[in-house]
């Protein structure tokens, strides 16, 4: 499995057993499996979403959006869960001006599922985690 390094972008290929629990990056050593959604900008965020093979969950939020704020733990409780199936990344759309366009990113927070590159699935506004759990799973029997 092709797997984007969250701290240094390096691309690591890693077998898909239980071994990838303890990962660690080829390149800068740091490990693959953080718990932690990786934050992305507009410089790295194509190459993100496409290189992995994993299917990518993108949340885009700004620092004055209420509602943002009280997703910002849920994403990060669901993503401790779901690490090993799904990645989980933030874009802040007050940064990432070019990614949140071109995208068409009209109310925060929204959430796009991506897998290799294309949109399968998006979400606006917060849920709390068994529902955002639950609508995952809708999304992900999307990708065929
Ligand atoms: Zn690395």
């Amino acid at each position: 499995m092709l797997y984007t390094c969250p701290h240094c972008g390096a691309i690591n290929r890693i077998p898909d057993d239980k071994q990838q629990l303890q990962a660690q990056c080829g390149r800068c050593k740091d490990e693959l499996f953080s718990g932690k959604p990786v934050d992305l900008t507009d410089a790295d965020f194509e190459r993100f979403i496409s290189k992995n093979e994993m299917p990518v969950l993108v949340d885009y939020w700004a620092d004055w959006c209420g509602p943002c704020k009280m997703m910002a733990p849920i994403f990060k409780e669901v993503c401790g869960e779901l690490q090993h199936h799904i990645r989980f990344a933030k874009v802040d759309t007050e940064q990432a001006q070019m990614t949140s366009a071109r995208y068409g990113i009209r109310s925060i927070p929204t959430l796009i599922l991506f897998y290799q590159g294309r949109e399968i699935d998006r979400l606006a506004g917060a849920l709390p985690a068994p529902q955002l759990k639950q609508w995952i799973g809708q999304a992900i029997q999307k990708i065929s």
